[in-house]
């Protein structure tokens, strides 16, 4: 189903874009050999250049890691990689941005990563693919401080010059049948995770908005459902929460419902999202546009990348999230859910696999001890051998899941060994030998007279009643399979 907000002449639906900037990770900046790390916790201003600095006279170098990194994130979205492409100068005043400008790509040319796509999981759904316009490189500015000194503000410029990779979604305006766009607060939201994963597994950035190091610029507009050209959109500038972003989308396109509805114009202005009622007011309109004065940086040669440098970086290109999923649930018969748990990080994939080992009949029961178990307590750093071992004894019928479960207590509180030697050390056993199940279940039944009457007049409901008692008889060691053979056995 398609997201619509319901108006007092009818339908609308919303049309979103996505200006998603993420910090790509390097170990120097854009262009000097300053590094890139700007965390908090490193003191202000030591990772600055004369580049960074803006010295009179300096000149930028590109460092080729950050290139290969847009590459890398290009192939991962099926995007075309440019052959030839341009820096240029975007001008505007700020104090930390001491260059008076920043170096990015220009719009009107072809940017580092050209036309490519995003697939989500729709409202309705089905998969839907987002398409991408363009992702271009430029340069982030320093921090400023207002909050250190009641009449003064501080500059770090630790993060001048690092590279944000720039991701913008395309609206096919001229063929408005293509449906490739973001239409509610969830696709996007969907979106921005698909963005924050691919950039996590493919390495080129944390994409951590809590951490800043993926912001987003929200288009939104709105149009009666059934419409088939786009009207005016607004752009909230600089989101840094998911739920802010949906909060702001929603707010924002009732907006502009209201103003059509009492017969209004929505015009293009740059909003602000305000955290705390949770609404969009405007911050600039449309007439007072920022005139960057773009134009071409004259210290910076085009960037000319090889087929070859294309090829050999998409021959090192991780497995990414998506496809992993595609192959647990073909091969291994994971379900979607299983399979979207396991594909969360890296790590978590990384586990279950070693887990899994060379043994695919292992999977679901690995899968299932992971999610219902493991997530449960983060805290506890299992082996993959160990949980490989559990689930193996339990598979050979060594084993009951409850003895399982008893083992895997121990283990989480601390106690030592495999698997195995736990079971051995407590004798825990699975009671496979039939004389002593049969023993239990003569006892069991000896006992419960009433019940066995009850049984055998026809409520078979019983039946797990005596399989219960004859469990906890044998404390839990039983095979069960055998206790429900032998009981069947001995009550018909
Ligand atoms: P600008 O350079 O002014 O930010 P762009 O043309 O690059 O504008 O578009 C920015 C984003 O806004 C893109 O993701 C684009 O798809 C989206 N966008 C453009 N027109 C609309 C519209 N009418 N409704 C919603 N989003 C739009
Ligand atoms: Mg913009």
């Amino acid at each position: 189903m398609t997201y619509t907000i319901k108006g007092k002449t009818g339908d609308w639906e919303l049309v979103i874009g996505l200006e998603t900037h993420i910090e790509v990770l390097s170990h120097s900046k854009l262009f000097s050999g300053a590094s890139a790390d700007y965390n908090p916790g490193v003191a202000a201003n030591t990772q600055v250049s004369m580049i960074d600095a803006a010295m009179p006279g300096m000149l930028p170098v590109l460092n080729a890691e950050c290139v290969n990194q847009a590459i890398r994130f290009g192939l991962a979205i099926n995007a075309e990689i440019s052959r030839t492409s341009k820096f240029a100068r975007k001008q505007y005043f700020y104090p930390d941005l001491p260059q008076g400008y920043q170096i990015s790509q220009p719009a009107e040319e072809p940017p580092v990563v050209g036309r490519g796509w995003i697939e989500i999981i729709s409202d309705d759904g089905a998969p839907k693919k987002i398409l991408i316009e363009r992702a271009h490189m430029e340069q982030d500015a320093g921090k400023s401080f207002h909050d250190k000194h009641p009449s003064k503000t501080f500059v770090d410029l630790n993060r001048s010059g690092v590279m944000l990779l720039e991701i913008v979604t395309f609206l096919d305006i001229k063929n408005p049948e293509n449906n490739g766009y973001i239409t509610s607060p969830d696709e996007a939201e969907r979106y921005l995770r698909q963005i924050r994963e691919i950039a996590r597994a493919t390495g080129v950035s944390n994409a951590n908005m809590e951490e800043g190091s993926m912001r987003c610029d929200v288009n939104v507009s709105v149009r009666k459902v059934g419409e088939t050209k786009f009207r005016t959109r607004t752009e909230t500038k600089n989101m840094v929460s998911f739920k802010f972003i949906k909060t702001a989308i929603e707010y924002e396109a009732r907006r502009q419902i209201e103003i059509y509805e009492s017969g209004g114009e929505v015009s293009q202005d740059t909003m602000r999202y305000n955290q705390d009622s949770g609404t969009t007011s405007v911050m600039r309109s449309k007439e007072d546009a920022l005139d960057y004065r773009y134009f071409p940086d004259p210290d910076l040669l085009p960037l000319i990348i090889t087929d070859e440098q294309i090829e050999k970086i998409r021959s090192e290109m991780p497995e990414l999230p998506a496809a992993r999923r595609a192959r647990y649930m073909g091969d291994l018969g994971l379900s979607e859910y299983d399979a979207g748990r396991l594909t969360e990080s890296v790590e978590i994939s990384k586990w279950f696999e070693s887990a899994m080992g060379d043994k695919p009949a292992r999977a679901k029961s690995v899968a299932n001890w992971m999610i219902s178990e493991l997530f449960a307590h983060p805290e506890f750093e299992m082996k993959p051998a160990d949980l490989a071992e559990l689930v193996d004894m339990i598979a050979a019928g060594e084993i009951s899941g409850k003895i399982a479960k008893d083992i895997f207590i121990k283990m989480l509180d601390g106690e030592s060994g495999a698997p195995r030697e736990i079971a051995e050390r407590h004798g825990l056993k699975q009671v496979n030998d039939t004389s002593a199940i049969e023993k239990a279940v003569a006892e069991v039944l000896a006992a419960n007279a009433a019940q066995v009457a009850e049984y055998k007049s026809g409520k078979v409901g019983l039946m797990g009643f005596f399989v219960g008692a004859v469990m906890k008889a044998t404390n839990g060691k039983a095979n069960p399979a055998a206790v429900n053979e032998i009981l069947r056995e001995k009550l018909n």
